[in-house]
């Protein structure tokens, strides 16, 4: 059993047709879904999923990835195994978090290009995103600067493409070294990659715009420091 993950192929579908192909109490294993489950700091979409011409009509309210199944936990009794359904999924939520998952990553490419300095954690919200890193000092011209060069990135324009490598391929090239690609799982074949062309290379399973002037403007609207030597920042998008 495996579910197809629409959500990589087209981070902008937005809504699906599926076949359910297992029940388990309030959760919903589908043959394809829209729906991303969370991970890697971006956060699981919500939205819901409807049968029967949508006469019946569940929300989804949480999800869970399992080996290769998404499982959509439904607020309502579960349509039976074979049910053809609609998955949609909140569209303005979803295409947030591609702007901020993207404006982070634009985020760790300036921060390597200008100071050599690697990212140890991220985390998004449906308003804001902070990121941690290694830096010791960070005054408030350096946070200006930045602010100014991930705006610049933004305006540039970058396409970002995605695409798979083999593990023995991906383990080769140095920008994805140095994003410790070495902790994924040694089960992991194929690794996802995403490619803010020119400016960042990573290794990630999230949703992504295409382009970087869809992020919009990027505003550092909090630092902190965490530590000696780790600083947080944080980010929200204007439109
Ligand atoms: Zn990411």
């Amino acid at each position: 059993m495996k579910t197809k993950l629409l959500y990589h192929q087209n981070s902008y579908m937005f809504e699906c047709t599926a076949k359910v192909v297992a029940v388990e109490g309030d959760e919903v294993a589908l043959d394809a879904t829209v729906f991303f489950p969370g991970g890697g700091g971006q956060m699981p979409d919500h939205g819901t999923i409807s049968w029967h011409n949508r006469q019946n009509e569940g929300n989804v309210i949480a999800l869970n990835k399992r080996d290769d199944v998404v499982w959509h936990t439904l607020d309502c009794l579960p349509p039976p195994v074979g049910t053809e359904v609609v998955g949609t999924i909140d569209w303005d939520f979803r295409y947030h978090m591609m702007r901020t998952h993207t404006a982070l990553h634009i985020l760790c490419g300036i921060i390597f290009r200008e100071f050599g300095v690697q990212v140890t954690g991220g985390q998004m919200y449906p308003d804001r995103a902070r990121m941690d890193f290694a830096m010791d000092d960070l005054s408030k011209e350096r946070i200006a600067y930045i602010e100014e060069k991930i705006n610049e990135a933004v305006k540039a324009d970058y396409p970002i493409r995605i695409y798979t490598l083999p593990r023995e391929k991906a383990f080769t090239i140095p920008d994805l070294i140095r994003t410790k690609i070495n902790l994924l799982p040694p089960e992991i074949e194929e690794v996802r990659i995403v490619e803010i062309v020119g400016l960042d290379l990573q290794a990630d399973g999230g949703t992504h715009v295409h382009h970087t002037k869809e992020v919009g403007g990027i505003k550092i609207t909090k630092t902190e420091n965490k530590g000696k030597i780790n600083k947080r920042l944080e980010i929200r998008l204007e439109d």
